[in-house]
């Protein structure tokens, strides 16, 4: 007999802090120091609080996740990677990718809005003017501001180097023009970091990285795009017609964008990472506090064995995740093989995590009240963003053959 849909509260089963500390994994909670623990742990009961009970009704609604995020902006949870003269809490990477695991596994789109703050303010840390990152690098990390990171065009994604947005000099500064598209927070955002060329013959040593005000002449935010998951972040067109940019508003040198966004990727993957690890997290411990729930805790064989092949892989992409981010925090230059290999493993996981679960779960899984199967829409788009799958096999194919070349006969 098909069982009826479980009845759910808000939030749903496998929701709490004390659900989220019984699956907790020694081997992985051994890898956190002191703060890093204090600070996922500070993530979590927030999480607990203000966003697991509103995921549900926010993917149904499509609205954008506010009230989740800025309640950790208020509780100085939303600038970790930001010195505290620019205030952040100038944690670690770790600390960083554990928080997004925590936020990713109760609401996807919450972190959405999360990361996508720290993606835009960090390239502003990086290489903006320090009077310019003064200004602005506070109000995206405390909420009083939105950001976006402006690189996608109609024709330009995987591949920079065919960007079109155009960059002119001109008296005191520089004028955009062009339109960006799939920008996430683009409907509202206040600050947009933003790659457009100066001379477009020159490939990707013609992309340069503006900050530009998204409240200035010229600027015109697109509506939200209709995705297949995610639905509470929001995805736009942005518009840029002749938009005056202040000269020390470019980010580092003339030329430089590619240098910038190399060096602003490899937070942004992995945030990609943990939240496919968040994903694959967040849909096991609901399916398996919904199991439990229908077996009254005596789990058929074939579902415990199920339940321990997720529980493994995840385990093995927390690992892979946290020793990356680890690295990251010793090496200014971590190589770009680790981070590709990561992000890959990490988003196909959370994918794949979100499938089994709601295979496991049969016709209810695919009820969206279970809240399970919106883990398979929101998962997807974290194997095309912060650099495709594909690309990041690339990256990874590339390697192998820069390594092994020499030893062919
Ligand atoms: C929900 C969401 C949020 C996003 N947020 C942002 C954002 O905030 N800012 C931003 O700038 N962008 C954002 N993007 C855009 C995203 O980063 C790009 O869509 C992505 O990098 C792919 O680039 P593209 O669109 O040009 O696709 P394409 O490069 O045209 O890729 C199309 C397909 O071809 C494959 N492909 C491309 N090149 C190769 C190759 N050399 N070898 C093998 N396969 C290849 C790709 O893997 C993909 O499957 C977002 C996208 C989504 C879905």
């Amino acid at each position: 007999m098909t069982p009826s849909p479980p009845r759910l509260t808000d939030a749903g089963p496998g929701t709490s802090v004390a659900w989220q500390e019984a699956v907790d994994e020694p081997l992985s909670e051994r890898l956190l120091d002191d703060r890093e623990r204090e600070v996922r742990d500070a993530v979590r009961r927030i999480v607990a609080a203000e966003v697991a009970p509103r995921a549900l009704g926010l993917d149904r609604t499509h609205a954008f996740a506010e009230d989740g995020y800025q309640a950790l902006a208020g509780a100085g949870l939303a600038g970790l990677l930001f010195p505290t003269e620019l205030g952040g809490s100038g944690d670690s990477t770790v600390a960083y990718a554990a928080a997004m695991e925590e936020l990713t596994a109760a609401c996807p789109s919450t972190s959405m809005i999360y990361m996508t703050q720290t993606h835009a303010a960090y390239p502003i840390w990086l290489a903006a003017r320090p009077e310019v990152a003064t200004a602005i690098v506070p109000q995206l990390v405390d909420g009083r501001a939105y950001g976006s990171l402006g690189i996608t065009e109609p024709n330009a994604g995987s591949d920079v180097s065919s960007l079109r947005t155009t960059a002119r000099e001109v008296q005191d500064g520089w004028q955009l023009s062009g339109s960006k598209t799939f920008i996430t927070t683009g409907d509202r955002a206040d600050v947009i970091v933003c790659f457009a060329t100066t001379d477009r013959s020159a490939g990707r040593s013609g992309v340069t990285a503006f900050v530009v005000d998204g409240n200035a002449d010229g600027v015109e935010h697109g509506r939200p795009l209709d995705k297949m998951g995610l639905h509470a972040s929001s995805t736009a067109e942005l518009f840029l017609d002749d938009v005056h940019v202040p000269t020390a508003h470019r980010l580092g040198e003339l030329g430089g964008g590619w240098d910038v966004l190399l060096s602003s990727v490899v937070k942004s993957r992995i945030s990609a990472a943990a939240q496919g690890v968040g994903i694959a997290r967040g849909a096991y411990v609901r399916t398996l506090a919904l199991l439990q729930e229908r077996h009254g805790g005596r789990l058929p064989q074939e579902v415990a064995f199920a339940l321990a092949e997720l529980r493994g892989a995840i385990l093995e992409g927390r690992l892979l995740l946290l020793t990356t981010a680890r690295e990251v925090d010793r090496a200014l230059d971590p190589p770009t093989a680790d981070i590709a290999v990561m992000k890959q493993r990490c988003t196909d996981l959370g994918f794949r995590a979100a499938l089994a679960a709601v295979r496991l779960l049969g016709p209810v899984g695919d009820l969206a009240d279970t809240g399970v199967e919106r883990y398979v829409r929101d998962a997807k788009a974290a194997q095309i963003y912060d650099g495709t799958n594909e690309i990041q096999r690339l990256l990874v194919a590339r390697d192998t053959h820069r390594r092994t070349e020499e030893l062919r006969p």
